[in-house]
């Protein structure tokens, strides 16, 4: 989702940038004019080369507050953005001051009364560059752990209209979600679960729809949650135009149907406003009594027809969207 470079440690960087330093000559005719346009050019990659490194993480971070909220919400969930802000704030302070330095230095240097003096300045201005970066040691190290978090948030685009589809394990989601999309689906990583989350899509009248299945999510009971978790699942509810809540009649999935029920409530309870849709799968082996409609996510019987009630189900809820498809 955010494309952050390897952030370096607070060695790494002083090291890349001593090493580019060292690498910078000045060119004169007199010695004292070599010795001083010598140590200007290397003062003057050293700050550089700390400026654009460190510049580079400040701006691979979108500004936060414009995130939408379902990668905001996994963010601040993953990190904290507080935190977050934080160490950009320490990073930004710290290229500021190598900047400032580094400028005074070069000012200095392009004036010594020797070469002596010109090396004199050059050095102490690699002590003080390198204390600065060891000050914001800690930042670059928690920056470093954040980016490894938020490298995992998934890549959906949380604008487009999205069924979630929930249920027991086993009643079928993955099936029905390779039913209604066109292609195979994807697996996006999701932070909080091994298994990601499974990502097809479909499109009507030009309109692409996300179905998502939530492996390890919506499928078993909130009690038996961490925290940690819940509030993965409450993230959801910024993804999630609609619900489609799986029912397995036939009990093949090992899950008695009071069971399942008590899941539905569940879920109702966690996506407040957010519709759902309550479906029995498996039709090709058992129909139960009622009115749920019936699919078979196997055989691809009544999942488009579910799949269309599903966008009817969104565009009612979303004040202005287009109407509900008719045809593909
Ligand atoms: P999930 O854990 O809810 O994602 O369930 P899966 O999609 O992995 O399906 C679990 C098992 O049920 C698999 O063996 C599927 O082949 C089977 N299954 C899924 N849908 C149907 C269906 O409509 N009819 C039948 N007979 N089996 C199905």
């Amino acid at each position: 989702m955010f494309p952050i470079p390897t952030v370096l440690t607070a060695p790494e960087l002083v090291d890349k940038a001593f090493r580019r330093a060292s690498k910078a000559t000045g060119k004169g005719t007199t010695k004292l004019e070599r010795g001083r346009r010598g140590a200007v050019a290397k003062v003057q990659t050293l700050g550089d080369t700390i400026d654009a490194t460190l510049k580079k993480y400040g701006e691979a971070v979108p500004s936060l507050e414009r995130l939408p909220d379902f990668p905001r919400e996994l963010v601040d969930l993953l990190v904290g953005i507080g935190n977050l802000k934080h160490d950009l704030g320490a990073i930004e302070w710290c290229r500021d001051q190598v900047k400032r330095v580094c400028r005074q230095s070069a000012r200095q240097a392009g004036r010594a009364a020797t070469p002596e003096d010109a090396m004199r300045i050059r050095k102490a201005t690699y002590g003080r560059v390198g204390s600065l970066v060891q000050q914001i040691a800690p930042n670059l190290q928690s920056f470093a752990r954040a980016r490894r978090k938020i490298i995992q948030v998934p890549d959906i685009d949380p604008e487009m209209p999205t069924i979630v589809v929930a249920g027991y394990p086993n009643v079928g989601k993955s099936q029905f979600v390779r039913a209604i999309s066109s292609g195979k689906p994807a697996v996006a990583p999701y932070p909080f679960t091994t298994q990601g989350l499974n990502v097809g899509h479909f499109d009507r009248r030009y309109q692409r729809y996300l179905v998502v299945d939530t492996p390890g999510l919506l499928d078993r009971p909130m009690e038996k949650r961490n925290p940690i978790e819940r509030q993965a699942i409450l993230a959801l509810r910024h993804l999630a135009d609609v619900i489609v809540f799986l029912f397995d009649p036939t009990e093949t999935c090992g899950y008695p149907m009071d069971l399942q029920e008590r899941l539905l409530a569940e879920v109702r309870e966690a996506f407040p406003g957010v519709p759902i849709l309550e479906v029995e799968n498996k039709a090709d082996l058992m129909r139960a009594e009622g009115r749920r409609p019936k699919v078979s996510a196997l055989t691809g019987e009544g999942c488009r027809e579910v799949a269309d009630a599903a966008l009817a189900a969104i565009t009612s809820r979303v004040p202005g969207a287009a109407p509900p498809p008719t045809a593909g």
